[in-house]
């Protein structure tokens, strides 16, 4: 990160948030497809905060930072920022956004979704900001109809004269609802996720994996 902090202008810099409860081999194929496709320097993962209200028994952030660090050690290109966690309540990404362009400014963002979190992007906090502060690319995802999402991009280009780009992915159908859920059940999810992560949930007693 420092040396990220050091020099980054004129850099690419792709964005990747998410709750990542836990990281799964998507989210990396993703991100290094999208890196290497739109030739980005860096690929940044940003772990939200604990949010207020929680859609499910959600793990705590440090933990969830700890395995996209875990994750992504190896890979140079790759770093994380706990800017969202440091912040209390709820977080939202043009804050991220905003925070990132305000400390690198020498740097270009691309922020990378799913084409699940560009369907409901009009929830967001300051929607038209968001596409001020960063490009956006909008990646398929299995089980999301390709024609809706392109039907919301062309949408929001138009309302908010926003630049999406949208981009093929080679699709691997893998979330995190599934990996948690086969974890509770007791059931193998390796090759799912990185062997690394994979061993901290199981010495952390993650996701109910040592209930009987
Ligand atoms: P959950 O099931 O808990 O929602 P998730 O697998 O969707 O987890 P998130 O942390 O919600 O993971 O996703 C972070 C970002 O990664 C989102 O923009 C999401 O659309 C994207 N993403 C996650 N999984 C995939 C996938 N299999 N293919 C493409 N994009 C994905
Ligand atoms: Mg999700």
């Amino acid at each position: 990160i420092a040396d990220f902090e050091n020099n980054c202008d004129g850099l690419k810099v792709g964005v990747l948030g998410g709750t990542f409860d836990p990281i799964h081999y998507a989210h990396l194929a993703t991100a290094e497809f999208i890196r290497c496709k739109y030739k980005l320097d860096k690929i940044i993962f940003i772990p939200s905060g604990d949010p207020p209200h929680k859609l499910w028994n959600i793990t705590n952030k440090y933990d969830r930072y700890n395995m996209v660090l875990l994750a992504i050690a190896k890979n140079m290109d790759f770093i994380a920022f706990n800017t969202e966690m440091e912040k209390k309540g709820k977080t939202y990404t043009v804050d991220t956004l905003r925070h990132l362009n305000k400390n690198y400014p020498g740097a270009q963002f691309f922020f990378i979704t799913g084409a699940d979190a560009i369907c409901d992007i009009e929830e967001w906090k300051d929607v038209e900001e968001n596409f001020k502060l960063a490009t956006f690319i909008a990646a398929t995802r299995p089980g999301i109809s390709l024609l809706r999402a392109q039907d919301q991009i062309e949408k929001l280009e138009r309302k908010y004269n926003a630049n999406i780009i949208s981009v093929y992915v080679p699709s691997l159908d893998i979330s995190s609802t599934y990996i948690r859920d086969q974890l509770k059940r007791g059931n193998s999810v390796r090759y799912l996720i990185p062997e690394n992560v994979e061993k901290y949930i199981y010495e952390k007693n993650l996701y109910g994996v040592g209930d009987e």
